[in-house]
């Protein structure tokens, strides 16, 4: 008797159900705040790279010009870094995300700024 009761405890003492519940719940806990956290980090670098005009409120960005006259900058994701638009980087990260035949252009007409409040959302095709 004794031998047989033991037998009936051992898988109660191996819960092999344990690790299947854990993993996905984890998984998705992680993944909204890293992209919070990485828009808030885009927010911030942004912020330190421009020069507030008063005047005008526009952002004006001091950092690296593409030979189109935009500001760029070096964003990162998961498979590594690569280069953005200063002024959709700043709508991306102030605003929210860019549909694919979205173009983003300054209100004010500054092609530097990057002032959330200028900048608009136009289709491709107008
Ligand atoms: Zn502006």
């Amino acid at each position: 008797m004794r031998e047989e009761s033991k037998d009936l405890f051992a898988p109660i003492l191996h819960p092999d159900t344990e690790s299947p519940n854990h993993a996905p719940a984890k998984a998705h806990e992680t993944h909204a705040p890293m992209e919070t956290h990485k828009h808030a980090r885009t927010r911030q670098r942004i912020l330190a790279s421009v020069n507030k005009d008063p005047d005008s409120g526009c952002w004006v960005w001091r950092r690296q010009i593409s030979n189109t006259g935009y500001g760029r900058i070096t964003l990162s994701d998961g498979d590594g870094t690569y280069m953005e638009s200063s002024h959709r980087a700043s709508f991306t990260a102030f605003v929210g995300p860019i549909p694919e035949a979205g173009v983003i252009r300054q209100a004010c007409g500054n092609r530097l700024c990057v002032n959330p409040d200028h900048l608009e959302l136009v289709a491709d095709r107008v």
